[in-house]
């Protein structure tokens, strides 16, 4: 996937290490969630400085593509062109797409599929296909021909979806904005239904977590994305609030009063579970489905016109060829 070459060779910290980030859990809830048993300790990480994984967040490095796209001005971004990337993407190879059902419904509409649906449907046939076709021999390897479960016989046979390399890594960015990692989700869900997971069960990805985002601040509302409407609060009544909360914070600060910590503590708790969504149309995007519009209306009046040329051709070869006679 999009991981790029520098990214490893640099030997940067991109996720985190298990050990310290359940230690981080733990004590940012101010108790544990975990339970413990042989293979799910808590413990200190026995690697130190050594250890491949971050052990603060401020030790993660954020992945170069994501970096890129979470800072590019999504006002001069060319959705359409990533649109109809994806959709040729799709059209070209869907009749190779076999062995999951899943996907037959959604293939015999995807004209009919707003960009949100189009690109979670790409990104789930690249992820299955490109996993599936790994597992498939390539034809000049040495093997006996025989077919694969999946009904391929040979790796190059599976349809892989891919776009031109200008536009992997943003798709792979714009997804993952999209959705709300499932592993962090089912965590924080079972937090809230007391009920004890064990350090296998938490996601190490933070800000480059492949399977989406961890907070509501890094999702993007979709809803504005395609129509400029949602129902989320407002930027401006989302920015009093938590400017009062800060205000309270600073008070608390200078004045120091009794338990000042704990009110403290609440209050950022507060901030923390105030999210709002990643809005474009605030970074100045025209909604999606309108520039679609206008996109399809250009093409149209693009072929009135070309049709018109060709009648005017048409009828001069008719009266040369009437003169003629
Ligand atoms: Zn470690
Ligand atoms: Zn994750
Ligand atoms: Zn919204």
């Amino acid at each position: 996937m999009a991981t790029s070459r520098n990214d490893i060779h640099n030997n940067k910290k991109n996720l985190y290490c298990r050990d310290a980030r359940a230690n981080e859990i733990i004590r940012i809830l101010g108790e544990s969630p975990f339970k413990t048993g042989k293979g799910y300790h808590i413990r200190e990480c026995p690697y130190g400085t050594e250890c491949k994984g971050a052990h603060r967040k401020e030790e993660i490095q954020i992945y170069s593509h994501i970096y890129k796209w979470n800072n590019l001005d999504k006002s001069k971004y060319d959705f359409i062109k990533m649109y109809n990337e994806i959709l040729d993407s799709i059209n070209k190879e869907k009749n190779k797409a076999r062995s999951n059902n899943d996907f037959k419904i959604k293939l015999e509409n995807i004209n009919k599929l707003n960009f949100i649906d189009l690109i979670n449907l790409w990104h789930d046939l690249a992820c299955f296909y490109r996993k599936l076709a790994k597992k498939i021999p390539k034809k000049n390897a040495n093997y006996s021909e025989s077919m694969h479960i999946s009904g391929y016989t040979y790796s190059e046979d599976v349809p892989k979806f891919y776009l031109s390399e200008e536009l992997e890594d943003p798709c792979w960015s714009m997804v993952r904005t999209i959705n709300m990692c499932a592993v962090h989700q089912t965590f924080k869900e079972n937090y809230l239904k007391k009920q004890k997971v064990t350090i296998w069960d938490i996601c190490l990805g933070d800000k480059n977590c492949k399977e989406g985002v961890h907070n509501i601040n890094e999702q993007l509302c979709t809803e504005d994305f395609l129509n400029g409407k949602c129902t989320c609060v407002s930027k401006e009544d989302y920015d009093k609030k938590i400017n009062s909360l800060n205000e309270k914070i600073s008070y608390y600060e200078k004045n120091k009063p009794n338990s000042y910590q704990n009110k403290i503590n609440n209050l950022l708790n507060e901030i923390s579970n105030n999210q709002r969504k990643i809005h474009y149309t605030e970074e100045g995007m025209i909604p999606f489905n309108i520039q679609l519009e206008n996109y399809k209306k250009e093409i149209e009046e693009k072929e009135k016109e070309q049709k018109i040329e060709e009648n005017k051709s048409i009828g001069k070869v008719f009266k040369i060829s009437l003169k003629r006679k």
